[in-house]
């Protein structure tokens, strides 16, 4: 019988890793919640209702009911995420889309909206999603909650390392760090759904945990 697993964690913890590797070994469906508000927030950037200094909270949810984001089984054996039919999984991974999705998040009425979306995605059973409030808030009854952690320093270093063998030219370590923390803080304190540990997750410090062996504990976490 299917289960659903929430997986909840800071950005740029691994959680998506885990999650990604967790379903494909249980056969079950990844769903990144991420990925729905980093595709919030790049529809209001082509729309402009999101600059690097403002956001025009009124257009947003007028028109927050225009936005449809799907996923679809890509080539790789993952997800690709599409927004109003548009495949935008490369367009949403971007630096300015990340801060975008930080800022939109934290909108009550986006939240709801999404929240609602990925409630019908877990209606099912055999899902792994990833994200803030999972476990807290989005799928409360998951029969597994995960919480993943490490220092901001451990982040911000694997974030650099990450674009550098992507052949990407990353941004100085020290400004990589800070919009970690940045993310980590805006995360934390919001109004709406902070970031937190549900009460019944467990909690696993990855700092010197490799891809294999932080599987491997999510499979001994769902086996127990
Ligand atoms: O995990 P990812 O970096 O793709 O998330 C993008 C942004 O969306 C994050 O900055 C986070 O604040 C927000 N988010 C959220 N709730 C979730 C998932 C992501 O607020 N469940």
């Amino acid at each position: 019988k299917k289960i659903n697993i929430a997986i909840d964690g800071f950005s740029s913890c691994g959680k998506s890793t885990m999650a990604k590797d967790l379903a494909r070994k249980l056969g079950y469906t990844y769903i990144d919640s991420g990925a729905m508000y980093r595709a919030v927030a790049l529809y209001a950037i082509r729309k402009g209702w999101i600059t690097e200094t403002t956001m025009d909270e009124e257009a947003l949810r007028e028109h927050v009911s225009e936005i449809k984001i799907t996923f679809a089984p890509n080539a790789q054996g993952s997800q690709d995420t599409y927004l109003n039919g548009e495949n935008v999984e490369d367009d949403i991974r971007t630096l300015e889309v990340a801060n975008g999705a930080s800022r939109v998040s934290t909108l009550g009425f986006v939240r709801k909206e999404l929240v609602r979306q990925q409630q019908e995605m877990g209606k099912e059973k055999g899902v792994v999603m990833d994200g803030r409030d999972i476990g807290t808030v989005v799928l409360p009854d998951a029969e597994l909650k995960l919480f993943v952690t490490a220092p901001p320093e451990i982040r911000a270093q694997r974030r650099f390392d990450e674009m550098k063998a992507k052949g990407i030219n990353p941004p100085a370590y020290e400004d990589i760090l800070a919009n970690v923390k940045e993310r980590d803080l805006r995360d934390t304190t919001r109004a709406e759904s902070p970031l937190r540990k549900a009460d019944d997750a467990i909690e696993l410090d990855n700092t010197h945990v490799d891809i294999e062996g932080q599987l491997q504990w999510a499979l001994d976490m769902f086996n127990r």
